[in-house]
């Protein structure tokens, strides 16, 4: 059976995720890796692989099976979703969650034209977390759903310290509150506040003779990303962010707890969690199985715009699936 012939499209962290990603899957190989920069700006970490020209992702369009887009969801992927979607089949992470809606029709339109299969939104949150919580919901139509998410990195708001008037460089981790997710798992189904559920601690290195308390109040309250939360500010020095705080982990907590019976007397929870010590390469390993998956439904026909919802999950595995029944169902 031929090799599934994956492009990647965007090299920042997601993109070397997938590079990797690939070389763990036996079913898929890294067609090429397509860039804005100059080809020799980076190098890969897959010998004889090529770096192009997103420019000329269009004279590949025979040579790849599924392109995974690994660009940022603020601005790349809104442009490159659907034009990609003209010519691939794609998978990409994007997670902008309010406007979804929005950037799944307009891949579904591009889609439609070229018959091609593009499931958005895939990762862990939207994506994995997305699924969990449908499913759960389908199960339990009485109860609550709760996500927590960390401890761990929010690129979001790390870049918003950064834009604080003294600081040189900064990192903020989002950290549930043990408590909040106590109570959940417990079955006492609290309501919670924003500030009950997650702690915001910030590590900032300031500029020199930067004045620290107006650095920290500035911070704290920061109306959207801060002043809703508990926030604790820590300063540090340059090394210090380098040596303790370069890389990216994250995970969280997706629960249901819902009631069933009569009398709806038993209490069921459900929780799902991740515990991610590199939140880009974990991504990028959902990438690649939904890749999988999208190539399978092109070759049924089964076209347009895709989540997770509508994949059928045996198609994300490279086994097939009479095996799947023997061992794991
Ligand atoms: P990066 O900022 O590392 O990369 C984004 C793009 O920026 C790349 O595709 C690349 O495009 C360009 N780039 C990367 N490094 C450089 C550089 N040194 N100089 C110039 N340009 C560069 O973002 P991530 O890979 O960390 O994340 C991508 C997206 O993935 C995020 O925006 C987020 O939305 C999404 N994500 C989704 C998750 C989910 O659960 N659904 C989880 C994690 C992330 P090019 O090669 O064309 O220059």
């Amino acid at each position: 059976m031929s090799k599934i012939r994956i492009g990647i499209a965007g090299y920042g962290n997601v993109g070397r995720g997938v590079e990797a990603a690939i070389k763990q899957n036996p079913d898929t190989e890294l067609a090429a890796v397509f860039t804005r920069r100059a080809a020799d700006s980076f190098s890969l970490n897959t010998p004889g692989a090529k770096v192009v020209n997103i420019s000329m992702a269009k004279d590949y369009a025979n040579d790849i099976d599924v392109m995974i887009l690994c660009g940022g969801s603020a601005t790349d992927l809104p442009e490159q979703g659907p034009e990609f979607a003209s010519m691939f089949n794609i998978v990409d992470s994007f997670d902008t969650h309010a406007k979804i809606p929005e950037y799944f029709e307009k891949v579904n339109k591009a889609a439609a034209i070229s018959k091609k299969t593009c499931i958005i939104s895939v990762g862990w949150d939207p994506g994995l977390f997305s699924m969990i919580r449908m499913l759960s919901g389908a199960i339990l139509p009485v109860g609550n759903d709760y996500t927590f998410w960390g401890r761990g990195v929010s690129q979001g708001h790390s870049d918003a310290i950064r834009r604080v008037a003294g600081v040189k460089n900064g990192i903020q981790y989002t950290i549930p509150i043990d408590k909040a997710v106590e109570s959940v798992r417990n079955g006492s189904n609290p309501e919670l506040t924003t500030r009950q559920k997650h702690l915001r601690e910030c590590f900032v290195v300031a500029e020199e003779g930067a004045n620290k308390a107006g650095i920290e109040a500035d911070i704290k309250n920061m109306p959207n990303y801060f002043s809703d939360y508990e926030t604790t500010v820590h300063f540090i020095t340059g090394e210090e962010l380098k040596k303790n705080h370069s890389k990216m982990p994250h995970g969280g907590f997706v629960f249901r707890s819902g009631k069933t019976g009569n009398d709806d007397s038993n209490n069921q929870i459900i929780e799902f969690s991740l515990k991610l010590d590199s939140n880009p390469e974990f991504t990028a390993n959902v990438l690649v199985a939904f890749a999988r998956a999208a190539v399978r439904m092109n070759r049924e026909a089964n076209t347009g715009a895709k989540t997770v919802f509508d994949v059928p999950l045996s198609y994300l595995s490279p086994v097939s699936n009479l095996e799947l029944i023997k061992k794991l169902l």
